[in-house]
């Protein structure tokens, strides 16, 4: 009879329910299917595509299961058993697109896309970063859900503003690009640190620096959308009534800056599928010459002695009163460098797998690269002379 009751026990604890939810911040799962309660096929809440998902499994201590998600595009998901520190599944248990297969050694694991960077994590980081006397924390206006579109201001204080140029970067316009966000952490980083150069910066430039332009879309989880389904990216050229809350915002913040002083550089950070960066760089026949001259030449400081990103990566694009950039072209012409920034989810094109650690390696680069482009020559960080960033010549020829 003993024996009975124990058998009867493991067979209990062996099918203990396995159970999927979302049910937390930046979380997406639509539905869960399995027949066998090993494969599992998971959908995901749809926007513009269903690529975002971040879902929290439990019940999956000791047992192998594998999960496939149909809505999405992804290779080599990241998990997590403290939703913490993310891993990429390895290639033996992620051998192909949209799934994943393990043996899980603890209870609980939460999966996603990409390592999230969600809105509480972003308070945390702002709450660190308010600390340095060179940042400066403003809300820009709040959205249709309350959540605030935050504006962090990077300069020397003792320097006056009037004489400084101006940057502006802004990020996670599409809410499922969590790399570009790791990329503008390291813009941060590195724009306050500690260090001659970077001193010299502060003291030359006034950093606008946009965390979530889309807050609402980052904390309900969607892929590509505001929480009422409008693509922020390319709401720009609507009439009033039809233009977002948060482009209203950006809109009216940008003006206001550049009704002072129109801002040199405009960096827009985004994160695509595509295994490699890339610059979205104007045609000239949308732009003029020397604009998608000067384009090449910030993209050239970019990709210089880089292990990331190379020139074969840029792509080249029309310039469409859509988009941000469009809409400063179309107010302050070739002022503005503007140009949209892609950094990949899985691979660069050299092979080497996208992490937080080199995503925020480029945003590093990118502060070097927005300061050589800006000519502030540093004795420390000289300007050497490098055929591929020079931006001379005739403007007649369009190359379109
Ligand atoms: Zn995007």
């Amino acid at each position: 009879m003993k024996i009975f009751v124990l058998l009867l026990l493991i067979n209990a604890l062996s099918l203990a329910q396995i159970s999927f939810d979302a049910n937390f911040e930046s979380g997406n799962i639509n539905t869960v299917t399995t027949t066998d309660s090993i494969n599992y096929t998971v959908t995901t809440i749809s926007d513009i595509g269903g690529r975002w998902f971040y879902f929290r499994i439990k019940g999956v201590k000791d047992k192998f299961i594998r999960v496939t998600i149909t809505s999405t595009d992804v290779n080599r998901p990241m998990y997590s058993y403290n939703n913490r520190d993310f891993t990429r599944f390895t290639e033996s248990e992620s051998p192909s697109l949209r799934m994943f297969q393990k043996t899980f050694t603890e209870d609980t694991v939460y999966v996603a896309y990409y390592t999230p960077y969600n809105y509480s994590y972003l308070q945390e980081r702002i709450a660190e970063w308010k600390l340095n006397p060179f940042t400066k924390i403003d809300t820009l206006g709040i959205t249709d859900n309350g959540l605030p579109i935050q504006q962090i201001t990077i300069t020397d204080p003792l320097v006056p503003d009037t004489e400084k140029r101006r940057v502006w970067i802004h990020a996670r316009t599409h809410p499922s690009e969590t790399p570009s966000s790791w990329h503008f952490d390291g813009v941060v980083q590195k724009l306050l640190s500690s260090d001659d150069v970077i001193s010299y910066y502060r003291q030359n430039v006034v950093f606008y620096l946009i965390p979530f332009t889309n807050p609402d879309g980052v904390y309900y989880g969607r892929s590509r959308t505001n929480y009422n389904g409008i693509d922020v990216e390319s709401n720009w050229d609507k009439p009033e009534f039809e233009t977002s809350i948060e482009v209203k915002i950006l809109k009216q913040r940008m003006s206001q800056i550049n009704n002072e002083r129109v801002f040199s550089v405009f960096n827009n950070l985004h994160s695509q599928a595509a295994s490699y960066c890339t610059f979205w760089i104007h045609t000239p026949g949308s732009t003029s010459p020397r604009f998608y001259r000067r384009e090449y030449q910030f993209s050239n400081l970019n990709t210089s002695d880089n292990p990331y990103f190379v020139p074969d990566d840029y792509s080249e694009s029309n310039l469409l009163a859509k988009f941000p950039e469009g809409w400063l072209w179309n107010n302050h012409g070739e002022q503005v460098m503007a140009l949209t920034y892609e950094t990949p989810y899985d691979q660069y094109s050299s092979d080497v797998w996208v992490t937080d650690s080199n995503l925020m390696e480029l945003g590093y680069r990118n502060v070097y690269a927005i300061a050589e482009y800006l000519e502030l020559s540093h004795p420390k960080w000289y300007i050497l002379d490098n055929k591929n960033t020079i931006a001379t010549g005739s403007w007649n020829t369009d190359t379109a």
